[in-house]
């Protein structure tokens, strides 16, 4: 705690520094309650007297009968998904807090460990700072061994640098508090891919996560998804988009309140792009939506409101999970074995025209309840009105409820989500990493809120792209100071998080993982026992030597490709995307003209006496310019791969006409890809005769493409035509 008290620092708060809570604006109709807050002048203490008047009572009383948090922290897994074996030769079934160091302990030792003097001159505050991180540096290397360390440009880092730093610390890696001209094996940003221009190295960002998990292209991936596979995808609540879909929503509501006249929902409204609860209001009528002034120049998505939500000490929370997207191509993710859960701070009722404007008793943010008179901050993972979620779990369990099912729903409700997202991440990926180009690979940590319902059925919120990582929170000293102090529940869990990803991005193990790799190939053919072992039980190397040696097991488990087997089924959009990359042609674009669109008519051989070229015109027309009309990205013209979802979903529908959707598409992708594969080897055999005559270029009678060797090439990896291409080469060549 003497480090943590040493990390406290005070910030005079000015005029703004406060929050006081004040409702904006009366609602138009009484029961469009507003739950939005501003943030008003001084006088911090206003907001905590007013909530106080409303005569809430504390919350997060200390959980009765339940042991410590790691007892429920196992690791995710139930009967249909078995439990993840221990990593890097820890020891199974471990956890921090048993006989294992936790994050903070980690840190003290670490830091005992980095201190030391020395290091190259340097004249400015920039060269101290960096004359301090070589002094550690230089004695830190000598004790890890002769390896070089991995450097982390953390120049970026803003909010998660608290953490970013103490996890460095754990790993003896190199931290560039000021970024470096050389580059860095790791860049960590706070913001997004764009924070800085990188050209190599691994990122923590994705290109185009940030618009993906807008809560308007969110619910638009998922419904794709639930019009595929309705079923699979019911964890996430019945969602319109506003202004477009206003008419739908009324109809649909009608339609529901027709044939079920005891259905009496509530409906929440988000605007798109708000975060921690800003702008957000409930509803009990689809005419309750205030439909002019800021519904017009800020589109929101409205969403069916979860009524039931489970209750712990009478109190409505959500959960925080923390999930690592390692890879796209391919997909690997990994999840956090503990999250957060967040309290509200007045005892939960079902929604009512009387209640509906309560925000402490129905958002569950944390950025909100904290000014509630109510808010507990709690050094213990237990209580208060923070939490770990193992301790929730460790409560569930104890009331007999069924918690490796209940994480292996929320293990499948996050492969699905991001399922649903990876599609137009890839787009993303190759307009801003073209392939061949130099540029950073991306990883990426996702911060998943769930509710859980009464039923303990996991119902994703939203996914956040900039988690905070902050393990400190605000506390105010007096009207207007603040100070920040460390928040032991949040540095416990995040720390953990931030440290593992980069050790499972660890750019070291993987060189030496490849290095294994071959060294194993060399040997295979004396000892093929070695092969058998797997690549992860091969990546174990001599830890002892590492300063991995002493850290706890990793805290994230990968989830994929581990149940790859049991999600694959889902992933059509994916191979539609990839058809539509194919024929964006130009790259950086990320959308589609009319030629290429019609090539990939011609291409696939969709066009036809009852299909003409004109009818694919105007279809091309029509759904591009409704999309293009949604305003949601007007910086290119022509067809987003949503808009090319919906036009091969037509296809499909006009091809294979009674089946089931998710049918008709999958046939119809199978249908394109088999013609490609076969233009592809049409293809090579004009290539062939390029080499042959020793011809630059050479017009190839398949699709009236000229085509050069470098022209085709890219094309090997990106559809199944990829592996038939490659036989064929192995077999002609
Ligand atoms: P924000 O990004 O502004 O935090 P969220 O989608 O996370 O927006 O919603 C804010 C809070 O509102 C959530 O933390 C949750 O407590 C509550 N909430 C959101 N959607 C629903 C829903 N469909 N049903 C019940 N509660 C919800």
């Amino acid at each position: 705690m003497a480090e943590a008290a040493a990390r406290r620092h005070c910030r005079r708060g000015g005029a703004s520094g406060g929050h006081r809570l004040t409702a904006i604006g009366p609602s138009r109709s009484p029961s469009a309650a507003p739950l939005s807050w501003q943030r008003a002048g001084s006088g911090g203490g206003g907001g905590r007297a007013e909530a106080a008047s409303g005569g809430m009572e504390p919350a997060g009383a200390p959980p009765q009968g339940c042991g410590p948090a790691q007892e429920a922290e196992e690791p995710p897994g139930s009967p249909a998904l078995p439990a993840e074996e221990p990593q890097s030769g820890q020891p199974s079934g471990a956890h921090p807090g048993e006989g294992e160091p936790s994050a903070a302990a980690g840190r003290e030792r670490c830091c005992r460990r980095g201190a030391g003097p020395q290091g190259p001159p340097g004249r400015t505050a920039r060269g101290r700072g960096r004359r301090a991180q070589g002094r550690r540096g230089g004695e830190e290397g000598g004790r890890a061994g002769r390896r070089p360390r991995v450097t982390v440009d953390s120049s970026k880092a803003k909010t998660s640098l608290e953490a970013l730093k103490i996890s460095l610390r754990q790993l003896r890696w190199k931290e560039f508090p000021f970024g470096r001209r050389l580059p860095c094996d790791i860049y960590w940003h706070g913001v997004s891919f764009h924070d800085n221009d990188i050209f190599s190295g691994q990122v923590n960002k994705f290109p185009g996560m940030t618009e993906m998990v807008r809560k308007i292209t969110l619910s638009r991936a998922v419904r794709t998804m639930q019009d595929l596979f309705p079923l699979e995808y019911n964890f996430y609540p019945r969602s319109w988009i506003l202004p477009d879909e206003f008419p739908l929503f009324v109809a649909e509501v009608r339609m529901m309140k027709d044939s079920d006249p005891s259905w009496k929902p509530t409906f929440i409204v988000k605007p798109d792009g708000g975060c921690q609860g800003d702008g957000i209001y409930l509803i009990k009528d689809p005419s309750d939506i205030r439909l002019t002034g800021s519904i017009q120049s800020r589109p929101a998505v409205v969403q069916e409101y979860i009524c039931k939500p489970l209750l712990v000490d009478k109190l409505k929370f959500d959960i925080r999970l923390y999930v690592l997207l390692k890879s796209l191509e391919p997909l690997e993710i990994y999840i956090a074995k503990d999250g957060l859960s967040r309290f509200c701070t007045e005892p939960y009722q079902e929604p009512t025209l009387k209640n509906l404007h309560q925000v402490f008793m129905h958002l569950t943010n944390y950025s909100l309840n904290i000014h509630s008179g109510n808010f507990i901050h709690s050094d213990n993972v237990n209580t208060g009105s923070k939490r770990t979620f193992s301790s929730i779990l460790c409560r569930l369990s104890s009331r007999g409820a069924d918690v490796k099912k209940l994480w292996s729903d929320i293990i499948s409700l996050v492969i699905k989500t991001i399922i649903a997202l990876t599609p137009e991440l890839k787009v993303y990926y190759q307009s801003d990493i073209p392939a061949g180009k130099p540029g950073p690979t991306c990883f990426q940590i996702l911060g998943f809120d769930i509710l859980l319902m009464k039923n303990l059925k996991p119902m994703l919120l939203e996914v956040n792209a900039n988690p905070s990582m902050r393990i400190e929170h605000e506390q105010e000293l007096s009207p207007g100071v603040f100070e920040n102090v460390p928040s032991p529940v949040d540095e416990e869990v995040k720390v953990a998080v931030i440290r593992d990803t980069l050790r499972l991005v660890d750019p070291q193990k993987k060189k030496r993982k490849d290095i294994q790799c071959q060294t194993l190939e060399h040997v295979s053919e004396a000892n093929e026992e070695l092969l058998d072992a797997g690549p992860a039980d091969r990546l174990e190397y001599d830890t002892t030597k590492s300063p991995e040696a002493g850290l706890p097991s990793l805290c994230l488990k990968q989830v994929f490709p581990k149940y790859a087997k049991q999600f694959n089924y889902l992933r059509l959009v994916d191979r539609v995307a990839a058809l539509f990359i194919r024929f964006l042609g130009v790259k950086g674009t990320t959308k589609l003209g009319p030629t290429g669109f019609r090539t990939f008519i011609r291409n696939c051989k969709l066009s036809n006496s009852n299909f003409s070229m004109a009818s694919v015109d105007i279809l091309y027309i029509d759904i591009t310019r409704r999309w293009n009309s949604t305003g949601i990205d007007h910086k290119e013209s022509g067809m987003c791969l949503q808009a090319f979802v919906e036009a091969f979903f037509c296809l499909a529908q006009k091809k294979y006409k009674s089946l089931p959707l998710h049918e008709q598409v999958a046939s119809l992708i199978h249908f394109c890809e088999y013609h490609l594969a076969a233009l592809d080897e049409k293809r090579l055999v004009c290539g062939r005769a390029i080499v042959d005559r020793r011809s630059a270029v050479v017009p190839c009678q398949a699709d009236g493409l000229h085509l050069t060797p470098a022209a085709y090439t890219p094309l090997l990896n990106r559809t199944a035509a990829a592996s038939k291409f490659a036989d064929y080469r192995s077999h002609h060549c």
